[in-house]
């Protein structure tokens, strides 16, 4: 038996069914025969990266479509030239077309030369989707770089869309966004009033709590069947060395 998977674009707008660049995939298996049952992971990596490409592609090029004239005054932005965009996703890397065009002249000064712009850059300046970063920091969290990356190329039809040097730098990334997060909620936190009286140490310069429960061996005496333990740790601020 064969199974012949072919896919197929409906266009939202007036329904037309657009054919597809042909079959995706051809599964065959011998008949009366249990032996080979199932897709393969190979055969499931190949199936999904191709549906990938093609969804990709046909997004890519639909959207770009809506970029090609001035978003204030609707000019016809001028074509300068075109460039190889390199895309990431959770079932493959896609290289896409993508124009550059030349600034409409309603955004600048008379004696302002027009910039180059490149709308798919702009949209997407990572060039990766938020899925896939957050499988690598999810795995990277978990594993050594290398091993994370093995992994996810075992079960990912990635290949060469992702290394363990380009998952470590990610993982930086995301991990100044964090401290980035942390400080401006620190800095959002309501500021000590000179003239209210707050019950802080300034002798103290760190505490560090632990919680833990305990379950009651004798619970039969009204003490309850659980006991709930609090530790603190404070840590003082050295004295300056005169
Ligand atoms: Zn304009």
């Amino acid at each position: 038996m064969r199974l012949i998977i072919e896919a197929r674009l409906a266009d939202g707008d007036n329904d037309t069914v657009e054919e597809g660049d042909g079959v995706l995939a051809v599964v065959e298996r011998p008949d009366g025969c249990l032996a080979e049952l199932g897709l393969t992971l190979a055969e499931g990596q190949s199936l999904l990266a191709k549906v990938q490409t093609g969804l990709i592609s046909k997004q890519v090029k639909q959207w770009l479509s809506g970029q090609t004239h001035c978003q204030s005054c609707g000019a016809a932005l001028k074509h300068k030239d075109s460039r190889s965009t390199v895309l990431r996703a959770v079932y493959g890397k896609v290289t896409v077309k993508s124009p550059r065009l030349w600034s409409c002249a309603c955004q600048g000064a008379a004696q302002t030369p027009q910039r180059v712009v490149h709308p798919l850059s702009k949209t997407l300046p990572r060039r990766v989707t938020p899925e896939l970063e957050y499988l690598q920091a999810k795995w990277a969290a978990h594993l050594p770089y290398r091993r994370a990356t093995v992994m996810l190329k075992e079960a990912l039809p990635l290949d060469k869309g992702i290394s363990a040097s380009g998952i470590r730098n990610r993982i930086l990334d995301i991990g100044k966004q964090l401290d980035a997060d942390i400080e401006r909620d620190i800095a959002k936190l309501p500021r000590t009033v000179a003239d209210v009286q707050v019950r802080e140490s300034s002798h103290v310069a760190a505490v560090s709590v632990d919680l833990a429960w305990l379950r009651n061996c004798d619970s039969g005496r009204g003490l309850g069947r659980h006991v709930n333990i609090v530790a603190g740790h404070g840590i003082s601020t050295p004295s300056p060395v005169t």
